[in-house]
């Protein structure tokens, strides 16, 4: 009988994910015996392939592109941040049987931001691009953190004014277009557009990013991104993409699955380093 606890990503695509390697390297460092795989799953068989999982003793799983929203509707119960985020990137076996949904995001990018790279967010002026799921799912954390104000920009302008609205009771948060960012500036810009996955910038006008500001790109590849090259062009202080988060929103549901929290900072330097 196979006593290793078992624990999946699923999306489409899926071969690209980093999420096997970063588990495996989790459960060693913490001496957790489990195992970790990637499997193409596309919306349309999720719910069976979900059931399929759970029934079979799966313990754990990550749900990815495009499956956020649709394992929002499959657990059986909502962390409050899931409930926010309207979308689930962590479904957590419970003791009763049930499935908890919860949403790593947002924290993962906050504790990249502020403890590996020592941004802060209170009383800063902070610019998100775009207005998906990814954007949807880092605003309230960073609420948390009192900043000046959000401002989010959206190619869509609706998208953008509808997410300000809907969050508009935790503070000062405004939606708008890209054009509608002349003479504003900002001490830190995320790029939460899907732009840079096909190596485009959303367009973005001049004298954006005030002096000593940051920028970060929540997509990561092996080269820097376009809005990571923009961000050094426009003397950003740290010019950043999106591994850290990734790394991160890892190390919070392993921590949501195994009750213990792995240290980021190693793989953070091996993946940096090329060696893994
Ligand atoms: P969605 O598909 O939900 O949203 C995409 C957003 O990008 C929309 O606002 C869309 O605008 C905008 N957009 C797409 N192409 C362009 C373009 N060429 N110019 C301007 N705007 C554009 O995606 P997600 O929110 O799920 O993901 C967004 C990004 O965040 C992706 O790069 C993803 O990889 C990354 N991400 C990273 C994570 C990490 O751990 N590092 C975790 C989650 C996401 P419109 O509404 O007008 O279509």
């Amino acid at each position: 009988m196979n006593s290793i606890d078992r624990y999946a990503v699923f999306g489409q695509p899926i071969n690209h994910s980093k999420s096997p390697q970063i588990h495996t390297f989790f459960a060693q460092q913490t001496r957790q015996n489990l195992i970790y795989q990637a499997k193409e799953v596309g919306a349309d068989i999720f719910t069976v392939s979900a059931n399929e999982f759970f029934s079979k003793g799966g313990k754990g799983l990550n749900c990815t592109v495009p499956l956020k929203e649709l394992a929002f509707q499959f657990a059986d119960k909502l962390t409050p941040r899931a409930k926010f985020a309207k979308a689930v990137n962590t479904l957590v076996l419970q003791s009763d049987g049930s499935i908890l949904g919860d949403n790593t995001d947002g924290c993962g990018l906050v504790r990249d931001l502020m403890i590996n790279h020592q941004i802060t967010l209170k009383e800063k002026r902070i610019l998100i691009l775009g207005a998906g799921g990814a954007s949807r799912g880092i605003i309230d954390p960073i609420m948390q953190h009192s900043p000046e104000k959000i401002v989010i920009a959206n190619r869509t302008v609706e998208k953008s004014i509808a997410l300000a609205i809907e969050f508009q009771d935790l503070g000062m948060i405004k939606g708008c277009g890209f054009k509608d960012l002349v003479q504003q500036q900002f001490d830190l810009i995320l790029n939460a557009t899907s732009a840079s996955l096909s190596n485009q910038l959303p367009p973005l006008v001049d004298n954006l990013l005030a002096e000593n500001g940051c920028c970060y790109d929540l997509a990561y590849a092996n080269e820097p991104t376009a809005f990571v090259r923009w961000g050094l062009e426009n003397k950003a202080l740290k010019s950043l993409d999106g591994l850290g988060m990734l790394i991160e929103q890892a190390a919070e549901a392993f921590y949501s699955w195994r009750g213990i929290r792995p240290n980021t900072e190693n793989i953070i330097n091996l993946f940096h380093e090329g060696t893994i």
